[in-house]
């Protein structure tokens, strides 16, 4: 963790940022260590991304390292397949889960829990995703990480979606996992999202 603060009962940490900024790699960092000191933890992943080795049964980083969590899709899944005994649970894609994931986060913590969040803060269109707003206002602790701008090599804070490598337009959905597009870091300036496709008329004036 962060700082020199210390924490005692209960607390939330989250681990925020953009793709490629490190996130799932500080989550195994921090569990590795909670094993290490003996402590029993419990890893979840919403099952949105199966896009690395180990399948749906890992959380793995971009640079290959891997540790056994346990698929969920929802906040009630966690819940349901809670370990009791479990003093350390952490969550990585946690921008994919429902509502629920706050109060359940809270709850844990008021119990004694160390909960460990990492998700990406922002979509394709560098707008709030998910319950991450909220889960980072609950949190004693919140961690931004950043990547490496593909375009210009400043610290990435944003999500770039290309199709076909044209940036997606702002009304394409906000959850595509994998297909035909692809995802790069960039940085605000270098950050593309193109006009709505549908529907909505083009203003030029
Ligand atoms: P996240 O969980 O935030 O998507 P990961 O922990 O899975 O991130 O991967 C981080 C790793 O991705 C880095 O250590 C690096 O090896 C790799 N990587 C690939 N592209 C980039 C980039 N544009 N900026 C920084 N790291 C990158
Ligand atoms: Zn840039």
């Amino acid at each position: 963790m962060s700082g020199t603060l210390q924490l005692t009962g209960g607390w939330i940490e989250v681990v925020a940022g953009v793709m490629f900024s490190g996130k799932s790699e500080e989550l195994i960092r921090r569990v590795r260590r909670a094993m290490i000191a003996k402590k029993r933890v419990q890893v979840f992943k919403s099952h949105l991304d199966d896009r690395y080795a180990g399948g749906i049964h890992a959380v793995g980083s971009h640079d290959g390292r891997t540790i056994e969590a346990i698929p969920v899709d929802s906040a009630r899944q966690i819940a349901l397949r809670l370990d009791p005994m479990a003093q350390v649970i952490a969550v990585d894609e946690v921008q994919f889960l429902d509502a629920g994931i706050v109060a359940l986060a809270n709850d844990l913590a008021a119990r004694g829990r160390r909960v460990i969040l990492a998700g990406t803060d922002t979509d394709f269109r560098g707008e709030p995703f998910g319950m991450m707003p909220q889960l980072m206002c609950v949190a004693e602790v919140v961690d931004k990480l950043h990547a490496i701008c593909v375009r210009c090599g400043a610290p990435a804070c944003r999500n770039q979606r290309l199709i076909d490598g044209r940036p997606a337009a702002y009304d394409s959905p906000v959850v595509m996992v994998g297909g035909a597009d692809s995802y790069e870091a960039r940085c605000r300036a270098c950050h593309d999202v193109a006009p709505p496709a549908g529907g909505g008329q083009l203003s030029l004036a």
